[in-house]
């Protein structure tokens, strides 16, 4: 979608560029990841089967995101089979993967995680080749395909080269290569890329990431505290610490109790690492469930803003805007010593017929978008905007301002405005002429729109680009 940045330029805007929507769906899919990787989600053990299926969520970050992003759930796959190796039960072939039961630590460290973030990277980089083919739909399917054997091959390559004493080596990858269980893998982690590939260029994700950039772009949403946040996630984490070492002691207890049977420090162990691993989980599980919540809730804000704002520019409509100066208006403190405590400001731009005659339409809505972000970023500390109709805007101030400040705010904002054109460099420059109102509560808003037109009429009079204060 089109969207303007602060000088009015605009720009074209898609999920992939607006950054905290880019950073939630790394999340997500990492979160996935791990919650494959900790549970019956990602591997099937049904002895002598073993199959995996946790690589899935790399492919989908490669086709979706970009290699950096598959890089990076690669290597958390990696450091959770790397985790999960770690146990002392696991298999010889296993206990390779884990720096802390090979001896090896650093040949470990590169099988289990550097053979999982190269797999991430390769997958990336070939989905990203592939994507500005002719038939890119094609081609996803045919390397999803590959992805299984491409995996197994990093792997068995990297064991051989890094364990010869094992006995494995890039041959390999053919043990098992026509099953029926790893081809319906391969063939149902294409049927998800697809699918993942499709949602995310369908219509109804198109038009959910524009309502959501409208949300960020207009600042619709409070922002959250950072720190007190941060804060609450640490210590949250802390508790579950906490509950996590607690039920391995409560299990040593019970079978202590129970069963007679004391528990050795390496059960311990091995129990202390399982029990991490369900709180990763659940830590992933949260994650997920917060991701929802943070969109449901930019979601909700952006309806209740719909049937309010103007759609070209994101500030108020029309009738949202009287209504809220009516009660603005209503609602302004009084003070002894001052009868006004606020201020009413008609904005027109100059000259616009001439902009949308000589540049085209399109042009002048740009033009448009410009003013109402400057108006935005200049006034909207102290006061509202909204679009009035045409190249008509207005605000109000309700907070107190002093006229000096008020006056500096309008120079800047004739700066910001003087702005909106320069890169363009082939038209003049574009200037507003303001009507400013001193208001009190004793009007009404029909009094004071009246009142302050025939101050910004005066402007234009006067030879436009200039503000003229009323009474
Ligand atoms: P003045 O300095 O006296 O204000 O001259 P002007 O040319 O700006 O005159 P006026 O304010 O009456 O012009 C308003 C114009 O705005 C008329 C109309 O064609 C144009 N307009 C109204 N709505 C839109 C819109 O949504 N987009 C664009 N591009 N133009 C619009
Ligand atoms: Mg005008």
């Amino acid at each position: 979608m089109t969207i303007l940045d602060k000088e009015g330029r605009t720009t074209e805007f898609s999920i992939y560029k607006d950054q905290s929507t880019r950073w939630y769906l790394l999340g997500s899919l990492i979160a996935i990841e791990i919650l494959m990787s900790v549970s019956f989600l990602g591997y099937i053990h049904i002895a002598p089967i073993s199959v995996t299926f946790a690589y899935i969520p790399i492919l989908v970050t490669g086709c979706l995101m970009g290699p950096g992003e598959s890089t990076a759930v690669g290597a958390v796959f990696g450091l959770i089979s790397m985790w999960k190796a770690s146990a002392t039960y696991v298999l010889p072939s296993d206990a390779v993967f884990s720096p802390v039961m090979s001896g090896a630590p650093v040949r470990s460290i590169l099988l289990s995680v550097g053979t999982r973030a190269l797999f991430g990277l390769l997958v990336g980089l070939l989905y990203y080749a592939v994507k500005k083919r002719r038939r890119p739909e094609v081609w996803l399917v045919l390397l999803t395909l590959c992805g299984r054997v491409l995996h197994s091959l990093l792997v068995y390559s990297a064991l051989g080269l890094l364990f010869p004493e094992l006995g494995y080596g890039p041959a390999n990858t053919l043990n098992g290569l026509g099953s029926p269980i790893n081809l319906a893998v391969s063939a149902g982690s294409a049927v998800v890329v697809l699918l993942c590939w499709r949602l995310s260029r369908s219509a109804i994700v198109r038009r959910f990431e524009q309502r959501m950039a409208l949300v960020k772009r207009f600042q619709l949403m409070d922002t959250y505290h950072g720190w007190p946040l941060a804060v609450l996630l640490l210590v949250m984490f802390g508790f579950s610490c906490a509950v996590t070492v607690y039920f391995v002691w409560r299990i040593r207890y019970m079978f202590a109790q129970q069963q007679d049977l004391v528990l050795s420090d390496e059960a311990m162990y091995n129990l202390l690492l399982l029990q991490a691993q369900f709180l990763a989980g659940m830590i992933a599980l949260t994650f997920l469930l917060v991701v929802f919540q943070v969109f449901n809730r930019r979601y909700t804000t952006y309806m209740n803003y719909e049937a309010k704002l103007d759609m070209l520019t994101g500030l108020y409509n029309r009738k949202h805007f009287f209504q809220m100066c009516s009660e603005l208006l209503g609602s302004l403190s009084r003070r002894a010593d001052e009868a006004a405590y606020g201020f009413f400001l008609m904005i027109d731009i100059d000259w616009f017929k001439q902009i949308n005659d000589t540049f085209g339409h399109p042009e002048g809505d740009r033009v448009l978008r410009g003013v109402a972000g400057a108006l935005r970023d200049v006034f909207s500390p102290v006061g509202v905007a909204g679009r009035l109709g045409g190249d008509e805007f207005a605000v109000f101030i309700y907070k107190p301002i002093l006229r000096a400040e008020l006056e500096n705010k309008l120079e800047r904002f004739a700066a910001a405005v003087e702005q909106i054109d320069r890169d363009g460099a082939r038209r003049g420059t574009v200037s507003c002429s303001v009507g400013v109102l001193p208001v009190a509560q004793y009007r009404t808003m029909d009094e004071v729109y009246r009142a302050a037109d025939r101050l910004l009429y005066q402007a234009k009079e006067q030879g436009r680009n200039r503000y003229i204060f009323g009474e």
